[in-house]
């Protein structure tokens, strides 16, 4: 019999009326010959109600009573389903994470799932009932609650589905599917019908809160078809799956992360080793670390920034400030006023003049980028947040998102069960040994056909990366990596890489462009290595990046520039250190190859 596991998030089970109207869905789908799994959210907005009142008894409550309390949510809303299905005189049966068997690790508020067990809920579907899974909860080895982090309702149903090899999994929330950016923030935005794992994901955690980025993860590593769709009516939204209805698009998504936090650190060794050493304390406290910039070293000394989710900056300080001021550094500055704006799109790599489109649309605007990073398939600028909203709706037009026509609602495709088998084999080695969230790597390459050249003390205001970047496309120069990094609020340097025997033409460019601009010096590396590790969720993953930096530590390897994104993280090394850096990561990443 198809099994289908239906999601309702908290507007969509917000009070009374809509539980019952969800629990219909729920009676129609399994009228129609499905068996039914539902996970659902806290009603409307109880889940930042707990969080307040949390914060009102203790300012940094302990995380482990955290995730008690927030569980309490999603067991209120689980029961009520059951009384409505009840009601409506259908057999359901509600279920908590622990009564489930969801097993996570023991990191509260962000835990991640290591197993579930199947056989309750199927023996409860194969007697005739719905079953209703508690969204967002599980449980550690100690049998404490814990919690996925906001919005992981989405994860626990695409893990069931996964686990339970369902059809597809429907995710009802309170918008029609997948807009080109969040649609409450930028009404001109358009739907999308289709879009594919990597896009989704990518925009999951650069800011797209219609999905949790797990979540995608999930559907990605095991085949699940998610669709996202209104639990409003009964049209269908957009489906995400292995292929995209934008690829051909330079940018098929935007998104806005406004609450981020830059942090920098002044003064630090621009020795091998460095960078580990400030970022393990932070990946172990899985505080999530984007934009990593790095600064050209002035007396042997260099600037690292970073970005963290506001929320965590003080965690994140916490974490490095012993290992900065062992090295002799000092955490300089702290801008908690800042937002990050991404484009996103699988044909970015396949064309030029993506980057410089987006800074010079922004260069207009008068928006300043306070940092850059870019990888394979997506762009992001650091921003003041006061300038975000702008800055989002500027690239969004940019890119004419807004003008986005989606071909007619689209079927689900059947679930590709051919290699089923082969996906159910995958699920169960991983639960036994390291865990259903655990990282999957696809491949560790070496390019050493690159050359790097930095412009340092470039004046840090608007225009001069799109300026560069301009004359750098016009003389035909395909640009790979971009980092602007931060020295001061008055000056930056901006890093970027290019195919070897482009070398010749883009020096000449960056010798103009820094004699126009009045920057320091151009500094470049004719041989370097470019490192780069490919899987799934890898930024999510803290371990990823950390695991390279540590392995090119023990190397002695220097780490010059990095990027990262979702589903590959780039570290570029002196050209000689490639041949042992790729063996040490090979080494180093053996038990989680594919
Ligand atoms: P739920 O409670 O159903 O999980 P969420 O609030 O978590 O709902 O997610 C739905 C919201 O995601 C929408 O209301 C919308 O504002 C926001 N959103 C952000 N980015 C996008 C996007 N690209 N497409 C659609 N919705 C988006
Ligand atoms: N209730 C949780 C939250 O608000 C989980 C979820 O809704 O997905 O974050
Ligand atoms: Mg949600």
């Amino acid at each position: 019999m198809p099994l289908v596991v239906q999601k309702f998030g908290g507007t969509s089970v917000a009070d009374s009326q809509k539980i019952l109207a969800a629990a219909r869905k729920a009676v129609r789908a399994h009228q129609t010959g499905n068996q039914v799994v539902m996970v659902v959210s806290a009603m409307g907005k109880n889940t930042d109600t707990l969080i307040s009142l949390a914060q009102e008894v203790n300012e940094r409550p302990p995380a482990r009573e955290m995730d008690m309390l927030l569980s309490t949510g999603e067991q209120v809303s689980v029961a009520l389903m059951a009384m409505a299905i009840d009601s409506l005189g259908y057999k359901a049966v509600s279920l908590t994470g622990a009564q489930i068997g969801i097993k996570t690790d023991s990191s509260h508020t962000k835990a991640r799932i290591h197993s579930i067990s199947t056989d309750r809920i199927k023996t409860l579907l194969d007697e005739g009932n719905i079953v209703i899974a508690a969204g967002f909860q599980g449980i550690d080895d100690n049998l404490n609650i814990t919690t996925l982090g906001r919005g992981g309702s989405d994860t626990t149903a695409v893990a069931l589905a996964a686990v339970l090899g369902a059809d597809q999994c429907e995710i009802y929330t309170d918008v029609d599917g997948v807009y080109t950016t969040d649609p409450r923030v930028l009404p001109e935005a358009c739907l999308v019908r289709q879009v594919c794992y990597d896009e989704m994901l990518e925009l999951a955690s650069l800011g797209a809160g219609v999905l949790h980025s797990r979540s995608v993860e999930f559907g990605k590593k095991f085949n699940v078809p998610i669709h996202v769709r209104s639990s409003l009516s009964d049209v269908p939204g957009s489906i995400i799956v292995d292929d995209s209805e934008t690829a051909a698009l330079a940018v098929s998504g935007a998104a806005l992360t406004k609450d981020e936090a830059l942090i920098s650190v002044f003064e630090v060794p621009d020795v091998p080793g460095t960078i580990y050493q400030i970022f393990a304390p932070v990946a172990d406290k899985k505080i999530t670390v984007d934009m990593i910039v790095q600064n050209v070293a002035e007396n042997g000394n260099t600037t690292v920034s970073f970005t963290v989710p506001r929320n965590e900056v003080q965690d994140a300080i916490d974490a490095i400030h012993p290992s900065v001021e062992k090295m002799g550094g000092r955490i300089g500055l702290v801008d908690e006023n800042v937002s990050k704006v991404s484009v996103v799109g699988l044909g970015m790599a396949k064309q030029t003049g993506v980057a410089n489109r987006m800074f010079q649309t922004l260069a207009d605007a008068a928006v300043n980028m306070e940092i850059i990073t870019t990888s394979e398939i997506k762009i992001s600028a650091l921003v003041k947040r006061e300038q975000a909203l702008n800055a989002l709706r500027t690239v969004h037009s940019e890119f004419a998102l807004d003008k986005v026509e989606s071909k007619e609602p689209t079927q689900l495709p059947a679930r590709d069960i051919s290699n089923q088998v082969n996906i159910a084999e995958v699920i169960e080695r991983l639960q036994r040994d390291t865990g259903m969230e655990s990282l999957m790597i696809d491949d560790i390459s070496l390019d050493d056909s690159q050359s790097r050249i930095t412009l340092s003390k470039v004046p840090n205001e608007p225009g001069i990366a799109a300026q560069l970047f301009d004359r750098i496309a016009a003389a035909g120069v395909f640009v790979d990596m971009i980092v602007q990094s931060y020295a001061s609020s008055q000056i930056a340097d901006i890093t970027f890489t290019m195919p070897r025997d482009q070398f010749d033409n883009a020096i000449t460019v960056a010798n103009q462009v820094c004699e126009d601009f009045g920057c320091d010096k151009v500094d470049y590396k004719k041989t370097i290595a470019k490192l780069s590790v490919s899987g799934v969720g890898l930024r999510s993953h803290t371990g990823v990046a950390i695991g390279m930096f540590r392995a090119l530590s023990d190397a002695n390897i220097n780490i010059e520039t990095m990027n990262t994104s979702e589903v590959r993280v780039n570290v570029i090394v002196d050209g000689d250190s490639g041949q042992i850096g790729i063996e040490c990561l090979r080494e180093a990443f053996r038990h989680s190859l594919r």
